[in-house]
Parts: structure tokens; sequence; C-alpha cells
């Protein structure tokens, strides 16, 4: 039984103050993770309250199975987000969870705001708050994180979860970066905790749980590992997601040049293959993982005035970065792919919506709706890796109205500028990587947080294209349902999802009864959809409403490898994923 779960963090930054609370029923009845995230905020936050505003709360949570079994590594951060005014939904590894949950604590509540910088140390029962004044404003991510390591470092499991400047700049799709590599990437975490004055977040724990039934327990844990490293997972560790790049663009459905094209000449350059062949340093895991999806590249850039010397670094990368600051920037090389992303990173900005923004960027100034005035000098063009460097710096400090919009994201640009055309977003949230039919738009109009990874439309287009016709639109709404739904006991649980076929429901529901909680599979599916009408109706407070979206006219007029899609097919079906919630 673990009893720690249960427990509940709350830091009030206004006062620089921490109490512990208790809360079985939501990680008991909702799982944790997601579940117990949507409870807490239910619980601490004024759906109506500003994002950047102290009001704001944010949850971080892991789940009933953390530390118990393989693959199950993440955490659930959830908040109001800045980017598009609603639920902010935001998922990442590295040690986080599993220092989250040996320091003591289920979830971690985190609301009001600093009056000056600060970090906080979480080391179990004691939470100091560090003054991080010096801090502030350092260039590079990457050294602020150092300098907490180096202060508050210790042996064993712990996490540093910082911001950068973009962060404590407000720039709405900031992230929140944890262990160099993995990234709270969409919905501007990183904003929401520059607003609070909060650099950063130090996790350290040392307990663990007894296990009662230890060879019942190390039977299920034996063959759950066993899973995990067979055949289903060697493509995240052989190629990673950027296995991806050449079947999708054999598809014709790899996003080019801003969604103007959807199969890219570079794509070999891009694809797995050639960075793990050509440019691969090491993977890494998240802790508890024995896959090791992160994979790196190496970045050796030599020093001008002296021949053998080089600076090098390493890049992690994956199937959404190749799409959104490679193909649909027209990026030649995978050395300029890895310029851009070490920008990304140093700032610590989401980058799908980065590379959407440069896209739109480049086509607005080709088209005239922007000239160099607005671009400080630069001429934006596809392929031109150093043009977006300069512009992302640009962003970061903003000297005219162009970049101060161009960190509120595409809405924001399009509402002043026009160019609404060719702004790919839904419900303010940037596209991700796929132009397979009309489900994965649907998932990106639908899903709770406006992301691809909600229900996979991507899966059904290929399967719709296979058979050679669309399912009806309320067949098709209940599939992406029943998809989602089921998802949200995963990220409850925090299994990471590319253990999705391994942890079938019936193996949860094995899972959690080693543990002492008796939930049939029936129950299962039962919480899961629960949980996703609850985050539902959270937006719905927030001022959501499902069919009241805007479709890019860019994403009806390139084909899809099914054909153009059909504005009416969307919002019927959006109409019907809509009832299904109510
Ligand atoms: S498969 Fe990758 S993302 Fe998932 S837990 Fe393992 S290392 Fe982390």
């Amino acid at each position: 039984m673990d009893t720690f779960i249960n427990n509940v963090l709350i830091i009030d930054l206004s006062k620089h103050a921490y109490h512990i609370e208790k809360r079985e029923a939501y990680f008991n009845e909702y799982l944790g993770g997601t579940g117990a995230g949507i409870q807490l905020l239910k619980e601490f936050l004024d759906p109506k309250a500003d994002p950047l505003s102290p009001e704001n709360v944010i949850v971080f949570s892991v789940g009933t199975l953390t530390g118990k079994f393989p693959m199950v590594s993440k955490t659930v951060a959830l908040f109001k987000s800045p980017h598009n005014g609603y639920l902010g939904e935001s998922h990442a590894g590295g040690r986080s969870a599993i220092s989250i949950w040996q320091a003591g604590y289920g979830a971690i509540v985190i609301k009001g705001a600093s009056q000056i910088p600060v970090y906080v140390v979480i080391d179990g029962k004691a939470v100091h708050f560090r003054d991080a004044r010096a801090l502030w404003g350092v260039n590079d991510m990457a050294v602020a994180g150092r300098i907490m390591r180096e202060r508050d470092g210790k042996s064993g499991l712990r996490t540093i979860m910082r911001i950068g400047k973009a962060g404590e700049r407000l720039i709405t799709y900031s992230s929140l970066t944890t262990e160099t590599y993995r990234h709270f990437g969409r919905l501007g975490l990183g904003a929401v905790f520059g607003s609070k004055k909060l650099k950063g977040l130090v996790v350290t724990g040392t307990r663990t749980v007894p296990v009662e039934n230890k060879k019942e327990y190390k039977a299920l844990y034996d063959q759950i590992y066993t899973s995990c490293v067979s055949s289903s997972t060697k493509k995240y560790h052989e190629l990673g997601t950027a296995e991806n790049i050449l079947p999708l663009n054999a598809l014709s459905a790899l996003p080019t040049r801003n969604f103007q094209e959807t199969s890219f000449e570079k794509a070999e350059v891009l694809s797995g293959e050639n960075l793990a062949e050509a440019h691969l340093g090491r993977r890494v895991a998240c802790s508890h993982c024995p896959v090791g999806c992160i994979h790196l590249a190496v970045l050796r850039e030599k020093y001008p005035d002296d021949p053998y010397f080089y600076k090098t670094s390493f890049v992690c990368y994956d199937y959404e970065p190749l799409y959104s600051v490679g193909s649909l920037l027209g990026i030649q090389t995978v050395e300029a792919f890895l310029k851009i992303m070490i920008t990304v990173e140093k700032y610590g900005i989401d980058v799908i919506t980065t590379g959407v923004i440069l896209g739109w960027t480049t086509e607005a100034y080709a088209k005239g709706l922007i000239g160099r005035e607005q671009t400080g000098g630069i001429s934006p063009a596809f392929g031109d890796a150093g043009g977006y460097i300069e512009l992302i710096e640009k962003m970061i400090e903003p000297d005219n109205e162009f970049f101060e919009l161009m960190g509120k994201g595409l809405d924001a640009l399009t509402k002043r500028y026009g160019g609404s055309e060719f702004a790919v977003n839904y419900f303010g949230n940037e596209l991700s990587g796929y132009h397979t039919g009309p489900s994965i738009h649907l998932t990106h109009i639908t899903g709770a947080r406006h992301s691809h990874l909600d229900s996979a439309g991507y899966s059904i287009d290929q399967k719709m294209l296979r058979k050679g016709a669309l399912l009806p639109p309320e067949e098709l709404a209940k599939q992406l349902f029943n998809e989602e739904a089921e998802r949200q006991v995963l990220t409850s649980l925090v299994i990471c999802l590319f253990a999705r076929n391994i942890y079938t429901m019936e193996r949860v529901s094995r899972c959690l009864k080693l543990f002492g909680l008796d939930v049939s599979e029936d129950r299962l599916r039962e919480i899961g959809k629960k949980i996703l009408m609850e985050k539902n109706a959270l937006k719905r407070e927030m001022g959501f409403d499902m069919e009241n979206f805007t479709i890019p006219e860019r994403v009806l007029t390139v084909p899809t490898p099914s054909g153009r899609i059909d504005p009416s097919y969307l919002r019927e079906t959006a109409k019907h994923f809509k009832n299904l919630l109510l």
C-alpha cells in the first residue's frame, strides 16, 4: 500500500509558505496524474482567472503506479494556459515523476506569486525558497540549471525543472525544461512560471514503498519489463519518433514550407535513419524506462581561428522538431536544423509553435503583409536557418510590436497583420506535423489539449485510407472519444504513451490490485470517460465551445493522401463529439 501517494504539497509563493494535505480519493478514484490534477485544479483554480496573474494555479501530479513499474515515467502538469486561455496540460518525463514520488508526494500545487524571483527546493518534507535574482535574465537556460545543481545537488534521484528567458518574458508558448532534454512543452507552462517569478523547481527524495506480495509482483513486473524491451518498442529505441519522417513523406502527409506542400525533397536528410547513422551521439532514458527513446545528435562547430578545435553540443531531436523547424521551414541540412534547435532550447520555447509561427512569418513576408520594418531588417526565407535564429533572438528581446506579438502566438499576429488563411492552428494551439486526413485535424479540434497526442487521429486516417472510405461522422466521433478517454487512464497513471499497447486495461487492473486498489477493466474505462468529461466541463467554464472553431483555408486547399478535407465533415464530427461530452 502506497500511502504517501495521497500527499499533496501545497506551496503558496505569495507567502513563501507550504503545507501538506491528504487527498485519498483523487488517487484511489481518479488514479492520480491527469485525473487527480483536474480535481486539484477544480479545487484551487478560479476558471475565470487571468492565466498570467497570481490567481493561476499549477498542479504537478504523478500516478498510483509511479515508481512501481517500468515506463510509468511521466509527470502531468495542469494549469490555465496563457497561450489560448483554456486548460493547459503538458506531460514530461526525465527524472521528474520518480523524484516527486520519492520526495513523498502524489501532487504539488503551486499558487500565488513571489515578489522576487525564486526557485523552490523540495527535499522530502522540507521546502526551501531560494533567492533566484542572480539567475533571472541569464541568457542560456542550461547555465541556470547547472547553478541550481551545484547549489542543491544531491546524489540519487533529483529533478531540476527550470524556465529560460522566454518564460521570464512571458512568451505565451514558453516551456519548462527538465533534465536538459525533456520538456513540458505545449501551452505555455514556462510563462506561468515566469508570471509567478518562479525560475525553477528542484525535487529530491529517498522514500520507497514496501511490496506485500513480492512473488506476484516480480512475476508481473518481469512480464511487463519483457514487453517493454520487445519488438513493439524497438522503433522508439533505434530511431525514435524521427522514424516517421520517411513514411509520412512517402504518404505525402509531411507538412512542408508552412503546409504549402506535403512532401519534402530533403526528407532523406532529415530522416531518423540519416540522423542515427551520421549524427547520433547517444541515447538517454527517463527514469525507470528500459527503452531509452531520447536521441541526442552531436553538433560540432569549428572555432574560426583554431584549426582543430570544436565546440561540441548534444541536441535532442524527435519527429515534431524535425517537422516544425525542419520540413515546415524548408531546412536543408541537419546542421542548420540543430542550430535552430539549440536556440529553441537556450531560451525555452515550444518548438512546434515556434516553427509554425516562423513558417507563417515567412509567407506573410513574401506576400507583403509584413515588411523589413516589422522583421527588424531580416528577410525570412524558407531554408534560411540563420534568419530564423535571428527572428527568435529578436522575439526574446522585442523592440517593436511585431516581435511582441510573435511572442503571443499566431492568433495575435493574424489579428494585427491578417494572413489567417495560412495560419495553421486550432483554438490558438499551433498544429503538429501530420496532414494525413480529417481525423488528425479533428484530434486537434476536439482533443482536450488540442494536441496530436490526445487521440492520435493520424492512425485512424491511415486505416480509412487503406479502406478507401471515410467513417460516418458519428462513428469517427465515437472512435476519437473512446481513444481519448482510454488515454486518460494512462495519463492518470502517468504511463508513457509509447507503452500504450503494453499496459492493456487488464494489465493495469492487475498492477493496481498488487498495491491495494481493486479496479476492474470496465471501471477503468468509466474513470477515463469521467476524467475526459470533467476536463471538458472545466474548459467550458473557461469559455470554450468545441463547435466554435475556424478552419485555416490552407488545411482545406492542400490535399491529404485521401484528398481534400471537406469542412462540413469536420464540423459534423466535432458536433457529435461535443454531444458525447454532455
Ligand atoms: S519511451 Fe522514451 S519518453 Fe517514454 S518513458 Fe521511455 S525514454 Fe521516456
